[in-house]
């Protein structure tokens, strides 16, 4: 069963230069218990896509220009504020890659969790708080009754990431958005978070949106991965296609990016030569063209619609003929 369904998104975005595209024509989906990963390097349009759903973009100067995200049916994009803040929490809830962006520092983590509880649940006080202990036992915080009535200043930064999880775990929401849950976290802190996220999805049978520049943690995590790049969707695949052998030269270069770093697992995409394109100044044609060591004449003047290949989604004019030629004898092993 589908639970989201984002249609030929499109997010526009005001800025002091004018009216910027930041994603355009992003269609993926989402099933019930299933880990999607939406990947790409900063700058991609991956955490506005995963806002978008949200609808925080509309704090940001945002606004949906064309398309429809569908929660378990109902339209996010013709709902008010007031109406998406019901659902925030309960069916959806999001962790942030900064955890200080979670909570009101002037509150106790104790307040805030049970406040949520309180405000989506009918529950009374009492029971809110004994839920929120038990969650936050749950995600691996020692002392909960003590934590409860500490501030988030005096929680470590991996206490406070786990804390983050607790809050958005605590109206057990169907979908869970975590936008770079681990990426300031020392590697062993990382691993515990992500097994933490594997365990909660089974036990609350919800679904994951992960969004990450790491193809490591979606080799991990991902039931099926979607690949951005410069506010578009390049390539969707299971993450077994994927790995197995990429379509897109983007997705190519990713796979080669992390491969080819000493000890194979580093987490940056530095080794893909150019940049991201600036959205003041999106290329004609493929977005991709500039940094892309296949472009043709075709691919510098007309941009490739996202079409299906072998059971999967590729954008570019020329996937079936490298796959076939150029790289078709390689396979990635993660
Ligand atoms: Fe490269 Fe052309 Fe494919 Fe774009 S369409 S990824 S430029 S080969």
């Amino acid at each position: 069963m589908t639970l989201l369904d984002i249609q030929h998104l499109t997010v526009d975005f005001a800025t002091k230069h004018g009216l910027l595209t930041a994603i355009t024509d992003v269609s993926l989906s989402i099933k019930a218990g299933e880990t999607v990963c939406l990947v790409g390097e900063s700058g991609s349009g991956k955490t506005v896509a995963s806002k978008s759903i949200m609808r925080l973009i509309d704090y940001e100067n945002g606004v949906i220009s064309k398309g429809n995200i569908l929660l378990d049916g109902v339209d996010l994009t013709a709902l008010s504020q007031e109406q998406i803040r019901l659902l925030r929490g309960k069916k959806m809830a999001m962790v942030f890659q900064e955890p200080m962006a979670a909570f009101d520092p002037v509150f106790t983590i104790g307040s805030q969790i049970v406040g949520n509880i309180v405000q989506h649940k009918r529950v009374s006080k009492q029971a809110a708080t004994q839920q929120s202990i038990q969650l936050l036992e749950r995600v691996g915080i020692p002392e909960a009754e003590l934590r409860m009535r500490q501030y988030p200043n005096e929680l470590s930064g991996g206490m406070l990431q786990r804390a983050m999880i607790a809050m958005a775990l605590s109206c057990e929401p169907e979908l869970l958005i975590a936008d770079e849950p681990t990426t300031a976290m020392d590697v062993t802190i990382q691993a515990q978070i992500l097994q933490l996220l594997q365990e909660l999805k089974a036990e609350y049978k919800m679904s994951i949106l992960l969004i990450t520049h790491d193809m490591g943690i979606a080799a991990q995590l991902a039931d099926r991965i979607v690949v951005m790049y410069a506010g578009r969707v390049m390539e969707q695949a299971s993450a077994v296609q994927l790995f197995e052998q990429p379509y897109h030269p983007y997705t190519k270069a990713l796979l080669q990016s992390i491969l080819t770093l000493e000890g194979s697992r580093d987490k940056r995409l530095y080794s893909i030569e150019g940049a991201i394109p600036s959205l003041a100044e999106l290329p004609e044609g493929c977005r991709f063209h500039p940094r892309c060591s296949y472009a043709t004449e075709q691919c510098v003047r007309f941009n490739p619609p996202l079409h299906e290949i072998n059971g999967r989604e590729v954008a570019c004019w020329h996937a079936e003929e490298l796959v076939k030629t150029e790289w078709g004898a390689q396979r990635h092993h993660l």
